[in-house]
């Protein structure tokens, strides 16, 4: 019998009557677990929960309440292989990807745990005589964090961690479609002995609970990610109240490969990078843009690649590329390789969904490769977040970095190239938050800035040291002695 997940306030495992089912993409015959769907009234007794919290939690000392962190992170690893699983099981990312992530999630932990006992502030010479000068940091207050799908382990603990270790109490909204693995990291928190009030967690319907959340009196601030939809919609709400608001959001991320790259590993990390985790990752490459030299040669070693790419239960020893997150999200696939077809013509591999044996269970899309996709083009400019690639001749390598930035996107962006030259030309000129040199688009860690620029993000970076950006505030003191 599938458990009843239930949402957390005030240190509570809180019921309603209304509940909302979690199932396996991968074969929706199997039922992941039953979600309470929280109303706005459980999101307003989060955040007085969490108002009521933060006094005692924003003094705390800082190494205490790294302890808890790391007293989760270690809660987490126990659980690590069933945790993962439960991971593909509820979004159909790949056990071995879901592993990766789960991984990550515990050292993000452990890394703002270990911030505890730094919070790094400022300390500056004054100009006056016997004047002592410095900037300490200070909690924001009750933190609102709203998370996609995709990466339903790693992307609530980025926020969550950051956010507690500098003393804010948050609400979490997790994703309707994955929200056991938030769920989980929520539970060992609660395990590790984090005071009542101090994390909560509603799910339900993001339309319903989101105006709520951005809403509720005690909020200081929201950090959102997921689609540029609801993002610009929740700044517009947000900057009513004067919230402080990150978003990371949207992208349609280019590779350029030059003629002068490591062909293989081109071949290699564009795939990679288009296909893995299904497409859907915010840092996928969803345009390859080939120097005209190179391109036919370039196509050919793609689209044989792509056509061995073993797809289905990501449980499967062997399976590379998982099924679409929901019916909804393969829809958008499938509409989208219609709108190829008829703009860009026949994809030169995949192009349909798959459903054959039991395959038919579940929402699989085959890897689909589109080639000599003008810049004009749908698949070409929109997110898809699915695993369709669209592959661009460019003349040059100027031309290259032209149509690479000609997008209102700035996510992730790539190049594959030996010429040093052209790879610092490339790094200073391209419109992205998020580079890479000869590795795939995707596939970032967590000690460094994370996010895009112009339209996929709004507002300070996250991980690394830049989160305590967005979730801390400066005192700043002179002191005659
Ligand atoms: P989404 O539909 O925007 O949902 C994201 C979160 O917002 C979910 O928890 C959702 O709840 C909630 N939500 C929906 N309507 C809301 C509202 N009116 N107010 C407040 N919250 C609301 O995005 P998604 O489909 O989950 O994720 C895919 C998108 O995320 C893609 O565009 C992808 O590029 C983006 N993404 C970006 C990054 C990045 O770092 N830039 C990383 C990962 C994903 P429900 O699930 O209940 O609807």
């Amino acid at each position: 019998m599938p458990e009843l997940f239930k949402n957390y306030i005030n240190g509570e495992w809180v019921s309603r009557t209304q509940t909302f089912e979690n199932r396996n993409p991968a074969n929706t015959e199997e039922l992941v677990g039953t979600f309470v769907k929280g109303a706005a009234q459980d999101v307003e007794d989060a955040a007085s929960a969490a108002a009521a919290a933060l006094p005692a939690w924003s003094t705390m000392a800082g190494p205490a309440r790294g302890a808890i962190l790391y007293k989760a992170a270690d809660i987490l690893d126990r659980k690590f292989e069933q945790i993962a699983a439960e991971m593909t099981r509820e979004e159909g990312k790949t056990f071995p990807e879901a592993k990766g992530e789960v991984r990550r999630a515990i050292n993000i932990f452990r890394y703002f745990a270990g911030e505890g006992s730094r919070m790094p502030g400022m300390l500056v010479p004054s100009e006056r005589d016997r004047v002592h000068m410095f900037a300490l940091r200070k909690p924001i207050g009750v933190v609102g964090l709203i998370t996609p799908w995709n990466f339903p382990s790693a992307i609530p603990a980025w926020k969550m961690a950051p956010a507690l270790i500098c003393g804010n109490t948050v609400i979490v909204k997790p994703a309707s479609a994955a929200p056991l693995s938030a769920w989980r990291i929520v539970e060992a928190l609660h395990e590790a002995g984090i005071p009542k009030g101090v994390v909560n967690f509603v799910a339900g319907s993001g339309g319903e609970l989101g105006n709520a959340l951005v809403n509720a009196a005690p909020l200081k601030a929201v950090s959102f990610t997921g689609s540029c939809e609801i993002g610009n919609w929740l700044h517009a709400e947000a900057s009513k109240r004067r919230l402080r608001i990150q978003l990371e959001m949207g992208g349609k991320n280019p590779t350029i490969v030059l003629a002068d790259a490591d062909f293989n590993s081109a071949v290699e990390n564009v795939v990679n990078a288009a296909f893995f985790s299904t497409g859907q990752k915010c840092t996928a490459t969803s345009r390859a843009i080939v120097e005209d030299a190179i391109y036919d040669r370039f196509v050919a070693a793609v689209v044989e690649r792509t056509k061995k790419l073993r797809v289905g239960d990501g449980m499967q020893a062997g399976i590379e590329i998982g099924p679409c997150v929901d019916q909804s999200q393969m829809e958008t696939d499938l509409r989208y390789i219609e709108i190829g077809r008829k703009e860009s013509g026949e994809p030169l591999c995949g192009g349909g969904r798959l459903t054959e044996g039991a395959l038919a269970k579940g929402y699989f899309v085959e890897p689909t490769v589109f080639a000599d996709v003008e810049e004009a083009h749908t698949i070409a400019r929109e997110e898809i977040f699915g695993p369709v690639l669209a592959i661009m001749r460019a003349r040059d390598f100027e031309d290259a970095m032209r149509i690479a930035n000609n997008i209102p996107f700035g996510l992730s962006s790539s190049i594959q190239s030996t010429n040093l030259s052209r790879v610092f030309e490339y790094i200073y000129r391209a419109e992205a938050g998020l580079l890479t040199v000869n590795l795939p688009s995707a596939g970032v860690e967590y000690q460094l800035p994370f996010g895009g620029s112009k339209e996929s993000s709004f507002g300070p970076k996250e991980q690394g040291p830049a989160a305590l950006e967005f979730y801390s505030d400066y005192k700043t003191v002179y002191l005659k002695y």
